[in-house]
């Protein structure tokens, strides 16, 4: 592992994300591969960084802490929604049975698609241009959901896609001063669980596709 990245383990684990697989996982993703050129420098800093069309890719702590709270393992099947750069996207390939992943903008899905797929082989992806706040029914249900996009609240679908017993991790509020990341476990014939993660800033989840 380079040095730059060894200290980016180091103070994601400081900031909180303690499971081993998790960190494993982290630490075998070069998020310089997934950075804006112009940004190449910063990509071993803590920090989120902007990508094209005014996305982000999330801080490699918040990265860690939602893929924690996913409680993967390794037979699930996951849906993640907001594939941005396909960072977190990697991560969850190497911890779980199968990713699907969908993404709004054309652009960065085509992108995300030639690094997973076509330069790092991964094959237990599926990447998507879609608008993900439908979900998607013909692989449902789904073991874990993932959103990196932030809604007003939680999209009651992607909730019905999800399995019982099974996580969901989003962030809600699309106040930027007032959202929240949730871990949210679905449990059959009882009340759906609602933890509260902390504050964060993400972009928002929007509808309808773009062909950029
Ligand atoms: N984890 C990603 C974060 C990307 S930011 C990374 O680290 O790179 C969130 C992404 O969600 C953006 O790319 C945005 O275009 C996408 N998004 C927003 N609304 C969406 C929707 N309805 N369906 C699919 N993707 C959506």
């Amino acid at each position: 592992m380079i040095e730059e990245l060894a200290e980016l383990m180091a103070s994601i684990e400081l900031r909180g994300v303690t499971s081993q697989s998790v960190l494993r996982a982290m630490s075998r993703v070069d998020r310089s591969e997934f950075v804006l050129t112009a940004f190449a420098k910063h990509a071993y800093q803590d920090i989120p960084l902007p990508l094209q069309l005014s996305q982000t890719i999330s801080q490699p702590t918040i990265v860690g802490l939602m893929t924690q709270a996913l409680e993967i393992e390794k037979n699930h099947r996951v849906l993640e929604v907001g594939t941005g750069s396909g960072y977190q996207t990697m991560i969850l390939s190497l911890l779980c049975r199968h990713v699907y992943s969908i993404e709004r903008y054309q652009s960065l899905a085509e992108k995300a698609k030639r690094l997973l797929i076509g330069k790092h082989k991964l094959g237990n992806l599926t990447l998507m241009h879609g608008d993900g706040a439908l979900g998607l029914a013909e692989a449902a249900p789904f073991d874990r959901v993932l959103i990196t996009a932030a809604p007003e609240d939680v999209p009651p679908v992607l909730i019905e896609q999800l399995k019982d017993d099974g996580i969901m991790v989003l962030p809600i509020g699309v106040s930027p001063s007032e959202q929240f990341l949730m871990q949210i476990i679905k449990k059959p014939g009882r009340e759906t669980v609602y933890n509260n993660l902390g504050g964060v800033r993400f972009v928002r989840l929007l509808e309808g596709v773009r062909n950029e």
